[in-house]
């Protein structure tokens, strides 16, 4: 297995993880062993030669602050003559001296990567708004919250979205999707609630407003989507949506209450699109 030996300060800042690409000077001993030259075309071409890890020490000696460290690809700068490793996870670690100051900080390293994980499996890649498995464990938690006789969920379709893909393209439609998104953001905070992406075109907004004040926001929200223009070279887009509202406490079940939304979505859309439609 391949060794580095770094100095103290990069030892704990890998160890931290602070550090996650280490740069080392290209030495006659790293280009022999990472460079592969091979001929193409009359040509020497050079490939880097991939480690899946790597051994860090701090110190020669075995009882010197050790780690092996999972390295997930090796890169070669000729312009600036180094190495780049980029370094994934730790694999095993030994006689390393850390403080207590150390590993409290290790653990509050530690604690904030499962929350920032946490959180990146609970949001839509495109939007960045909350995606449907989040829905439905917050659906869950909030029928059992002491004011959910407020709790409504407004289903949100754009309109006639397919001819934004067929016109202007998949890009310009991932666009208008994260346009979306923020509009739809911005109410859900406005409302009191929260927005989630439910798939494809489709969002959704649970929240506890009361109703007629509930009402009068959507309205806002459905002229403020289509007030706004999404830009493109050929011709400025607008938008629309349909929305369906549903209430909790006419409904027996979570599902019923999704389902009552949805359906009042295709009614919004039977009346000619850009609408709203209450259950
Ligand atoms: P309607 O007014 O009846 O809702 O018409 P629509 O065209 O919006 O509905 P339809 O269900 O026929 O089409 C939805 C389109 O949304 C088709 C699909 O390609 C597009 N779409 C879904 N997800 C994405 C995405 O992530 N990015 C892009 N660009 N398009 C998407
Ligand atoms: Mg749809
Ligand atoms: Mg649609």
């Amino acid at each position: 297995m391949y060794k580095i030996s770094v100095n103290k300060e990069i030892f704990n800042d890998l160890l931290l993880k602070k550090l996650k690409v280490l740069e080392k000077s290209t030495s006659s001993y790293w280009k022999r062993e990472l460079l592969e030259p091979k001929i193409i075309n009359d040509k020497i071409k050079y490939t880097i030669k991939q480690i899946d890890k790597i051994k860090i020490t701090n110190g020669l000696g075995e009882d010197k602050p050790q780690m092996i460290i999972e390295c997930k690809k090796v890169d070669y700068s000729f312009k600036k003559d180094l190495f780049e490793f980029h370094f994934g996870k730790i694999l095993e670690q030994k006689n390393s001296d850390m403080s207590e100051d150390y590993k409290d900080t290790l653990i509050q390293v530690l604690l904030q990567e499962r929350v920032q994980l946490q959180d990146s499996m609970n949001r839509d890649h495109l939007t960045g708004v909350y995606n449907r498995r989040k829905m439905e464990n917050d659906l869950s938690a909030f029928v059992n919250q002491n004011n959910k006789d407020l709790l409504t969920a407004v289903f949100i379709d754009a309109d006639r979205f397919k001819g934004i893909n067929d016109n202007f393209g998949h890009e310009t439609g991932d666009k208008a999707l994260i346009y979306l998104a923020k509009r739809i953001q911005k109410y859900a905070d406005i409302l009191n609630g929260e927005a989630y992406r439910y798939g494809g075109e489709e969002f959704l907004i649970l929240c506890f407003l009361p109703k007629d004040e509930l009402l009068k926001k959507l309205e806002q929200l459905k002229e403020d989507i289509k007030s706004q223009k999404i830009y493109h070279s050929k011709k400025d887009i607008s938008l629309t949506v349909s929305m369906g509202v549903a209430f909790y406490k006419d409904c027996k079940t979570k599902d019923e209450l999704i389902k009552k939304a949805d359906d009042c979505v295709y009614i919004a859309k039977d009346r000619g699109r850009d609408t709203i439609v209450v259950s």
